[in-house]
C-alpha cells in the first residue's frame, strides 16, 4: 500500500510530544503482530493505519530497524512467493520477554489514569466498611 502526502500530513500534523508517546504504541503493536505472525513494513503500516495511526515508511522502518536492534525482532525466513525484497520481521524470546513485561505494566498503568470509576479492590474496600 502506498503512503499518501495526506497520510504523511497527518503524522507531521502531531504534536511532538503526542508523537513521542506514540512512538511506543507503535512498537507495541509491532511486537504483537510479529508475536502472531512474521509482518513486513508495508503490512505494519495497513496495520496501524486501520488503528487509526498514520504512519510513513520514513518513521517505520527505522523503528523495525532499532528493534531489530535490541533484539526483539529478527528476520523471519522466505516463504515461497514472497518478493525478494520484502524483508519479513517475526519476534524473538527476547521480544516476547519484553512483551510481556510491558503488558503488565500498560496494565497498571491503565488502571491509574484511566478516567472511568473503578471499583476499589477488595482488599481496599474492606478498610472503609
Ligand atoms: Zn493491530
Amino acid at each position: 500500500m502506498r503512503t499518501t502526502a495526506k497520510a504523511r500530513n497527518n503524522e507531521d500534523r502531531q504534536p511532538p510530544l503526542l508523537r513521542e508517546i506514540l512512538l511506543s504504541f507503535w512498537k507495541i503493536h509491532i511486537l504483537h503482530h510479529a508475536g502472531e505472525e512474521p509482518v513486513y513494513g508495508q503490512w505494519m503500516i495497513a496495520e496501524l493505519r486501520r488503528h487509526g495511526y498514520e504512519i510513513s515508511p520514513g518513521t517505520l522502518y527505522p523503528i523495525l530497524r532499532r528493534m531489530e536492534q535490541q533484539g526483539w525482532l529478527a528476520p523471519a525466513p522466505k516463504k515461497k512467493g514472497d518478493p525478494a525484497r520484502r524483508k519479513q520481521f517475526r519476534l524473538t524470546p527476547q521480544g516476547k520477554a519484553a512483551l510481556r513485561t510491558i503488558c503488565r505494566q500498560l496494565e497498571e498503568l491503565y488502571r491509574e489514569v484511566s478516567p472511568a470509576p473503578r471499583p476499589a479492590a477488595p482488599a481496599a474496600r474492606k478498610r472503609f466498611y
